[in-house]
């Protein structure tokens, strides 16, 4: 509970700052876990997301097709060192970042003073395996970040 009253702060925090922080997509980073990646498929996300053949199987489907979406470099990270080099990129203003709370936390420091959206993810099979996340949070996070996220309606 204390892990997720830290990650809401950091939400609200980055909210508040929004206005101030609006970025282009190319500045966006989407950050997703590789346990999200079910743990059966032979893609090799961490070399490239767009390796994903969208079979639906797992979450990563969902979030490949809303990195095309918005246009954001979205990158699935094999621990937490790649993480971070990901978001101290010169070209990364801003990260919406998908994983468990502890791994969340981390990454909130590692970014200060970027802004970062964290979206919890769930674990139906239990830690680090065939994680899964909810992409109306990951969208809402997109745009609430993006200079100009279209005016869709906020669904893919
Ligand atoms: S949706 Fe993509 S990452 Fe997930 S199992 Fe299918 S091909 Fe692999």
């Amino acid at each position: 509970m204390i892990k997720q009253w830290i990650i809401n702060c950091n939400n609200a925090m980055t909210r508040r700052r929004h206005v101030h922080v609006h970025v282009r997509p190319e500045q966006l980073l989407l950050l997703l876990p590789h346990c999200m990646q079910w743990n059966g498929c032979i893609e090799n996300l961490k070399e490239d997301v767009y390796l994903c053949k969208q079979c639906g199987h797992c979450s990563i489907a969902r979030m490949r097709e809303l990195a095309e979406k918005y246009q954001v470099r979205c990158v699935v990270a094999g621990g937490g060192r790649r993480a971070i080099a990901e978001v101290r990129r010169q070209e990364t203003s801003a990260v919406v970042a998908v994983a468990c709370e502890k791994e969340l936390i981390a990454g909130i420091f590692a970014t200060l003073p970027k802004p970062v959206l964290a979206v919890t993810n769930s674990r139906p099979c239990g830690d680090c395996c065939n994680t899964c996340v909810d992409p109306d949070r990951v969208e809402e996070a997109i745009r609430c970040l993006l200079e100009n996220p279209g005016e869709t309606d906020g669904h893919i």
